[in-house]
């Protein structure tokens, strides 16, 4: 048996003091957005990182070629919108001549997807995961307080168009919101061959308004679908450590996934690591701690010093986020600027 060292590494790979080999990179590219969702990002006085002090390209590049060496196989780009960094196709083409990095996805919500898809699939991204919580355009104005539904559809026909196969949908559920989009989504993507995943709303809200009772259960969506669908099956995930619990409607024509952070907490198989816009690697959405990458890449840093700060990042990681018990804390920072 290898033996792991207190400061996550083991055979040279990032595992954890509960055993968790992390494989699979996170990418924050900005904290700015063109949509505000209520349960991410505060209506107003947002205060974004002046672009001086989020990492450039080349800074970017050069840490994950650093993950990579320590095992890192699978990378995942989003922010804040990712859409909104300039020239982000070119970042996508440089991280994938990074020797080990095997799959590049993004999560985006679509707006300027219509225009840059066809850029961003020739630079070789492999995967997308689009953001729709509801196919009503009011509804929709509600959670993004902003009015463009239409454009969100458009990126999405667009990515398709493209190439784009097993393109995701993420559909956050909020109790009181929310109930009646499930099934129409559900329908959206069965007719669109796509994959919608129903995601329960975590306390990483920039207005500090989340409660236990916002949240609408996996358990409770399944519940819906199944009153309209029949039976769902639950099939094996196609990767152990994917957050999603993934079922199949009964008459086998498509899937469905739920992730279920809050009611059903997949920590025991979490193999995630994030770098925050401005360079801070987190080993959890619900950290408190970061470890200063930027401070090393900017300071003339050897790679063995990057990896050691991954490492010790890995090393210190908790063995679960603890959002239901009275000690949770909040970090300090909400999604938009951590990187979902
Ligand atoms: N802007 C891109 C987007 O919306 O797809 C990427 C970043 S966004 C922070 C990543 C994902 O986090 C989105 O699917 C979004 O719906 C989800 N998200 C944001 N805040 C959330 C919250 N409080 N609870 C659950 N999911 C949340
Ligand atoms: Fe922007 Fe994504 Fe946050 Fe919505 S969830 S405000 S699209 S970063």
């Amino acid at each position: 048996m290898t033996e792991t060292d207190a400061s996550g590494s083991e055979g040279g790979r990032l595992v954890d003091g509960f055993g968790r080999v992390h494989t699979d990179l996170r990418v924050s590219v900005t904290d700015r957005c063109n949509i505000r969702c209520f349960y991410c990002m505060p209506a107003e006085n947002i205060r974004f990182k002046p672009r001086h002090e989020l990492l450039s390209f080349e800074e970017i590049e050069r840490f994950v070629r650093v993950a990579a060496r320590l095992g890192v196989n699978k990378l995942r780009l989003t922010g804040g919108e990712p859409l909104v960094r300039h020239g982000l196709a070119d970042l996508i083409a440089k991280l994938r001549a990074i020797a080990g990095i095997e799959d590049i996805a993004l999560t985006t919500n679509a707006m300027l997807l219509a225009e840059q898809a066809e850029g961003l699939r020739r630079a070789g991204l492999d995967r997308l995961n689009i953001s729709l919580d509801t196919l009503d355009a009011k509804k929709f104005a509600e959670i993004t307080r902003r009015d463009v539904l239409d454009q969100v559809l458009r990126g999405i026909f667009e990515a398709r168009r493209v190439g784009f196969a097993n393109i995701k949908l993420n559909a956050v559920a909020i109790r009181g919101l929310t109930e009646s989009d499930i099934v129409p989504l559900a329908e959206f993507a069965r007719q669109h061959g796509l994959k919608v995943r129903f995601l329960e709303y975590m306390p990483l809200d920039g207005d500090e308004a989340w409660t236990n009772d916002h949240v609408l259960s996996g358990e409770e969506i399944l519940a819906m679908l199944a009153a309209r669908f029949g039976p769902l099956a639950a099939i094996e995930p196609e990767d152990p450590a994917q957050p999603a619990s993934d079922y199949r409607y009964g008459d086998g024509s498509a899937e469905v996934g739920l992730i279920q952070p809050v009611s059903q907490p997949f920590c025991h198989r979490c193999n995630r690591l994030r770098i925050t816009a401005e360079g801070q690697v987190r080993n959890c959405l619900f950290s408190v701690q970061e470890w200063d990458a930027r401070a090393l890449l900017r300071g003339g840093a050897s790679d063995e010093a990057i990896a050691a700060l991954i490492r010790a990042s890995v090393g210190a990681k908790r063995q679960a986020h603890g959002i239901n018990s009275p000690e949770f804390v909040r970090p300090e920072r909400a999604m938009f600027q951590i990187g979902g």
